[in-house]
This record gives structure tokens, C-alpha cells and sequence, in this order.
């Protein structure tokens, strides 16, 4: 996968005979549990483009690693940026790249916050559907296989599904014995002008404890396939669709 940014314009114009497709991905700077990394949700989309280097020629952008995070905005260390700035800044880096005969953007999203976001860019931005986005919340929209096979606890946040991944990718930033278990629900949506801390507890949402490396490989590695496939479907020009449920 060439990378964008150590192209010359004239690599780049070579680089996109061989592909329609480019990959974006994008995440946030937030608190993730006692035990995780601040940038957990740029960590995990990165290894993915990573990981697959060697498996097609689509193109990859710089990530854009600040995302609306205001959830999590009561916690050292979350930047946040405005929605208005978000949307504005993802429309802008789409129409650059829709200057050029790409096709297909995928947006490979690591951070729930930024979804509703980058849908409202996306609309602007695809010339009255002439391009189109694809947005892959990775995290929902991939490994559901291996999700249901390896994970003993629902996925939340700094949750089992999450921690594992990281036990995985980066095992040297993961804090197992400041990792616990918190759920908190709420039967009506709470919502106020900072978001309170006490409906996250130490930024977690879901059983950490339960994690380990080998369901995160195993959820890592069916991602990765599951990108290679999405790609090579839009490089065909198709976009995969699932089998319908009433048939
Ligand atoms: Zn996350």
C-alpha cells in the first residue's frame, strides 16, 4: 500500500492507475480505561493499514488521530474537537482527495464518536454520489466471526474486546493490574453540558479482565483479511452488499 504522503505528485498519479480506492484512517486521543492508551482508537486502525502493507495497492492517507471525544472529555488526557471543526476538517481532506480520479474512500474509523461525523462529511463531499465513502466502523463492522467465537463478555470500552486487541498489537502499553471491570447503565439517556464521570468509572465500560492476546490476534487477523476482501471488491468496482434477510 503506498503511502500518500512519501509520494511525489507525479508518484501519486502513477500510484492511482493501479487502484480507485484510498484508505483513511481515523481515531481520537481519549482516556480508554486504567490500562489502556490514550490512543488506543489510532493504535488499533493503524496496525490494521499496517498489516496488510503487502496485500494491495490501495492508497493510504495520513490518519486524522483527534476525534470528537467528548464523552470522555472529564479525563486526563482526551483532546476532543469540536463537531463543527470535525466535520469541516474530514470534508476537506475527502474533497482533496476526490480531486483525483479515486473512486472509492475508505474510511477505516477507530473511534465511535466520529461516525455521525464523518457520515455528514461524506455527504458533502462525494459530488452528488459521483464517489463514494465507505465507512468501516472497524471495531463493529469487522471480525464479527471471530468476536463471537473468542470474546466471554459484551464489547464496550477498554472492555474485553478492545483490551485484547491491544494485548495484541501493543503489549508493552497495556496495564493488566490496574484493569476493572465497569458497567454502568442507564435506562434514559443521560445527557448534560460535561458528561459525568461517574456513569464511566475510570473510563471503562465493559470486563477487561476477561482479555488476552491470543483473541486478540485472532480478531485482528480476521479484520485484516476482511479489509484485503473489501478492497479488492471496490477495486472491481463493487460494493459488497450483504444476502438479503428476507430471502
Ligand atoms: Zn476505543
Amino acid at each position: 500500500m503506498p503511502l500518500w504522503q512519501e509520494l511525489t505528485h507525479i508518484g501519486l498519479l502513477k500510484a492511482i492507475e493501479k487502484t480507485n480506492v484510498a484508505v483513511l484512517p481515523t481515531g481520537a486521543l481519549e482516556a480508554h480505561g486504567n490500562h489502556l492508551p490514550l490512543g488506543t482508537d489510532n493504535i488499533l486502525p493503524k496496525y490494521l493499514v499496517d498489516a496488510i502493507n503487502d496485500r494491495t495497492s490501495a492508497l493510504v492517507l495520513p490518519p486524522i488521530n483527534y476525534g470528537d471525544s467528548w464523552i470522555f472529555n472529564e479525563f486526563e488526557g482526551t483532546i476532543t474537537v469540536e463537531p463543527s471543526a470535525l466535520v469541516a476538517f474530514y470534508t476537506n481532506v475527502m474533497k482533496g482527495v476526490f480531486k483525483h480520479s479515486i473512486r472509492y474512500l475508505l474510511v477505516l474509523n477507530g473511534h465511535g464518536g466520529n461516525s455521525g461525523h464523518l457520515e455528514t462529511a461524506a455527504k458533502d463531499a462525494t459530488n452528488k454520489g459521483e464517489r463514494i465513502v465507505i465507512i468501516v466502523n472497524w471495531w463493529r463492522d469487522l471480525s464479527e466471526s471471530a468476536r463471537a467465537i473468542v470474546l466471554e463478555t459484551p464489547e464496550g470500552h477498554a472492555a474485553e474486546d478492545e483490551t485484547s486487541e491491544v494485548m495484541h498489537v501493543a503489549p508493552y502499553l497495556v496495564d493488566m493490574e490496574n484493569a476493572t471491570k465497569a458497567r454502568v447503565r442507564t435506562k434514559f439517556r443521560v445527557v448534560s453540558g460535561t458528561y459525568r464521570r461517574e456513569l464511566i468509572p475510570r473510563a471503562t465500560f465493559g470486563d477487561p479482565t476477561r482479555a488476552s492476546k491470543e483473541k486478540g490476534k485472532l480478531i485482528m487477523e480476521q479484520a485484516c483479511d476482511e479489509i484485503v476482501e473489501l478492497v479488492n471488491q471496490l477495486e472491481k468496482g463493487n460494493i459488497p452488499y450483504l444476502p438479503s434477510e428476507e430471502n
